[in-house]
């Protein structure tokens, strides 16, 4: 349980509701940022703007997956105020008070570290990732549905990077009927390409490997697929570009050259946002449970 424990959960989307949801279920005190607009009540929930909040008995403060933008501003879906977290909200925090985002930037990095905060990325951990990556390959599958006129079962796929998404899509498609193909560069990922009963190639023979592709999956967050790869494949390739903004594709030339690529992130707050939430708010509560136990067992 969380008796005792305050956290503030400024700004987000529906996914924060279900961390707003565990954690009110735990019986944490909670200061809700930028959700005016939201009807539902929660028990043990208050509902601030960020001026009101007690920022100097925060055990927590949990921001949404982006956390905030380069001014320090957070997105909030249920609010029309412009919200944002500030070097000197942080100072006035306990020393122990943890901020916990999905991702960072140079903003928030600088303002945590100036003010001697612990930051949590949870997108950076393994567990969080792989759950992700289950409604990130739903969220492609609709893609590829969306924007073919076949079918993907006995379609040619390419699926660049073996890493904790590129895993999950070339498994799942292979499990739907596609001819899967993998590219890595690192010799222990060509090896388990091949123990899953995939077709892997090194990234060095790319070009090669894309001429009779139907559709190409990039979880790369570098510049792989280039002009010159997109000029080997067939027209009628679709290429959907998972990795992080602004992914790993030269939109421009594929567009001069016809060929259709999606740029398709945040897949698991559109298609699945309660899930999305629910694997942050499992995440999120243990990390919680852990830090207030260690707290309460060193004040013991
Ligand atoms: P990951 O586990 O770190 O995997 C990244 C893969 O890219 C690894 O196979 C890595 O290979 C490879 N790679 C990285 N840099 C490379 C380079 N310069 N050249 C060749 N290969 C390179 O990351 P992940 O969790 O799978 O996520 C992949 C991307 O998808 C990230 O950008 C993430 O933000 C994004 N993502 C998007 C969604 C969505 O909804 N679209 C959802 C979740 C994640 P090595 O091991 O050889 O470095």
């Amino acid at each position: 349980m969380l008796t005792g424990m305050h956290i503030a959960v400024i700004g987000g989307d529906a996914r924060q509701l279900e961390i707003i949801r565990k954690l009110t279920e735990l019986d944490a005190k909670l200061s809700l940022v930028g959700f005016e607009q939201l009807d539902h009540a929660f028990t043990g929930a208050v509902k601030e703007k960020i001026d009101e909040v007690d920022f100097s008995n925060m055990d927590a403060i949990i921001l949404p997956v982006p956390g905030t933008n380069l001014d320090g501003q957070i997105d909030t879906i249920f609010s029309n105020e412009r919200v944002f977290l500030l070097e000197e909200m942080l100072n006035k925090t306990p020393s122990h008070c943890t901020v916990y985002s999905g991702i960072t930037n140079n903003y928030l990095n600088s303002i945590t570290k100036k003010a001697n905060r612990k930051l949590v990325q949870l997108f950076e951990r393994d567990d969080v990732a792989i759950y992700n990556s289950i409604p990130t390959v739903e969220g492609t599958i609709m893609m590829a549905i969306q924007h073919t006129d076949f079918t993907i079962h006995g379609s040619k796929l390419v699926v660049l990077g073996l890493g904790r998404v590129g895993m999950s899509v070339a498994r799942t498609f292979q499990s739907l009927g596609a001819k899967v193909k993998v590219g890595a560069r690192k010799s222990e990922h060509i090896a388990r390409i091949t123990e899953m009963g995939l077709e892997p190639f090194h990234l060095t023979d790319l070009e090669q490997a894309v001429y009779d592709v139907d559709i190409c999956i990039n979880t790369i967050p570098h510049q792989i697929v280039n002009a010159s790869v997109i000029s080997k494949m067939p027209a009628h390739t679709l290429i959907i570009d998972l990795a992080s903004k602004p992914g790993g594709t030269d939109f421009r030339y594929a567009e001069k050259r016809g060929i259709k690529a999606l740029l398709a992130p945040g897949l698991p707050g559109i298609v699945a946002p309660k899930t999305a939430g629910q694997i942050l708010a499992n995440v999120l509560s243990q990390l919680l449970k852990d830090d207030f136990a260690n707290r309460k067992g060193k004040a013991t």
